[in-house]
């Protein structure tokens, strides 16, 4: 048998206009909730998870009744958020602790943690940390990439990698506790841990004071250091302790969520709708991404064509379209060969063909080849009013 004592207070803050937390304790169970959404919605998450984990709690008191009534809290949360477009995005953290039986009927006390509220545990005015936060730095600091120091002021120390609201499938972590008479249990949300170091809650959470005055103690203590979120704390003094004869640590991973008969067109639009958004939201990054791609290959398709120029193919004067080198994978292509051979131009126009020369459009490119053709017959005939056109003509051909 297991029993406890307990108080509990939660707070506004100093700073929030609102207080988004909820808690319920009661001599069976303790739960904190910490809310997170605009519009009022973190209120809502928060206060449909303690409803539901409570009520249900009362109902079975098994291990697999709490873990099932947050996996039916987390369900419920999504559904909320999707039949009330304003709190989409709305979750919350719980952590609880509950008098769970065994099938000998014997109770004792089980944690159950998602988020960053927190579970202390409190023995001779020592504290232990008996959850895991599921914030990125935290798991960062567990697979050794921040120190805990260096986490206390990490920009993502207040980003969760679990809660209550985000997707279907939920991660649960489950502890029995291992508790003496005399020890107490300190639940708070992070409004609390916050603004108070590990020593200032182990010194008032243990102080031999009421509970009463000890919770009001530190969420007094938390408020003067800056009350910047709201505070809820619970605290249990274990009067009576039974441990659970196979004790449990682990992670339980909810199922795929239940489809009740009658039930599937209740629970069914809300999954499939949350889909859908995050479905939109993929194919428009995706139709955005293959929008920019599509300009960028028609950019460099128009660049790699919009030039021509004269070459000797075998020696015969063609016309190419395109960049001589090419521009990514699209090559220059011959156009059509010219009626003049290389051989009938006159030499620096020879030279200055195998280097390519380049022309705008197409009939500027024949046009030009008529010219050179025309400037070798004359200066074969010895025409001495060619000699002005022929120096302009080498001066172009080495630009091109
Ligand atoms: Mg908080």
């Amino acid at each position: 048998m297991t029993r406890w004592r307990f108080a509990a207070a939660t707070d506004t803050g100093v700073v929030r206009a609102t207080n988004q937390d909820a808690l319920h304790v009661d001599n069976q169970i303790a739960i904190i909730a910490d809310g997170m959404g605009g519009h009022a919605a973190g209120e809502v998450a928060s206060e449909i998870a303690v409803n539901i984990v409570r009520e249900d709690f009362a109902r079975s008191g098994a291990v697999e009744g709490l873990h099932e009534a947050i996996e039916k809290a987390n369900l419920a949360i999504i559904k909320d958020a999707n039949s009330n477009p304003e709190r989409f995005g709305m979750g919350t953290t719980v952590i609880a602790v509950g008098i769970t039986y065994d099938i000998e009927g014997i109770g004792s006390p089980t944690l159950f943690n998602v988020g960053d509220s927190r579970a202390y545990q409190l023995r001779d005015g020592a504290l232990r940390q008996l959850s895991e936060d599921h914030s990125v730095a935290e798991e960062w600091v567990r697979m050794g990439r921040l120190t805990p120091e260096e986490a206390l002021t990490h920009p993502r120390r207040h980003q969760l990698t679990r809660a209550l609201g985000v997707e279907e499938k939920l991660d649960i972590d489950v502890l029995s506790l291992d508790v003496h008479v005399g020890d107490r249990i300190l639940l708070c949300s992070d409004g609390l841990s916050n603004e108070l170091t590990s020593e200032e809650i182990a010194r008032i959470a243990s102080s031999p004071v009421s509970l009463d005055d000890a919770v009001a103690e530190l969420v007094d203590g938390a408020k003067r250091a800056g009350g910047n979120d709201n505070i809820s704390v619970v605290l249990l003094e274990f009067d009576e302790v039974s441990l659970a004869s196979n004790p449990i640590k682990k992670t339980v991973s909810s199922a795929a969520p239940p489809v009740a008969k009658g039930a599937q067109s209740q629970s069914q639009p809300s999954i499939i709708r949350r889909q859908r958004q995050f479905s939109w939201r993929t194919y428009a990054g995706a139709g955005v991404f293959a929008f920019l791609v599509l300009g960028f290959v028609l950019i460099m398709h128009w660049y790699a064509y919009s030039t021509f120029y004269l070459a000797n193919n075998n020696g015969v004067v063609s016309v190419y379209q395109g960049q001589q080198n090419g521009v990514l994978w699209f090559q220059p292509q011959k156009v059509l060969d010219t009626n003049y051979q290389v051989s009938q131009l006159r030499p620096a126009d020879q030279q200055a063909l195998s280097a390519t020369i380049a022309e705008p459009t197409l009939n500027a490119a024949l046009n030009y080849a008529a010219y050179l053709h025309t400037a070798w017959t004359l200066s074969n005939s010895g025409a001495a009013t060619t000699t002005s056109t022929v120096t302009t003509t080498t001066t172009k051909a080495k630009k091109g």
